[in-house]
């Protein structure tokens, strides 16, 4: 059994230092969008995501959280809200 492969984490000086400009949308499967909002998952990984994605994103973790808990697709890790599972703020 072989470990998941680890998400690449972003120096934060690379993240401040690119502030000023427009951050593509990081959905898995194809953006060309500028990203507007930034997903912090607890402490695992941080993904940028459009308007669009995002609302979509955030439909899916509500409906899978309705069912009793939802899980974190980067670590595997199971959480009983989505409060504790990832903060999310407009870029
Ligand atoms: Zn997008
Ligand atoms: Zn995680």
């Amino acid at each position: 059994m072989t470990a998941p492969a680890m998400p690449s984490i972003r120096p934060f000086t690379e993240i401040v230092e690119r502030f000023d400009e427009s951050v593509p949308c990081e959905q898995l499967t194809g953006c060309d969008q500028d990203a507007d909002w930034h997903i912090q998952y607890h402490s695992c990984s941080d993904v940028l995501l459009c308007d669009a994605h995002f609302k979509g994103w955030a439909e899916e973790v509500t409906a899978k959280c309705l069912l009793g808990a939802v899980r974190c697709c980067h670590c595997s890790g199971i959480f009983p809200s989505l409060d504790s599972l990832f903060k999310a703020w407009p870029i």
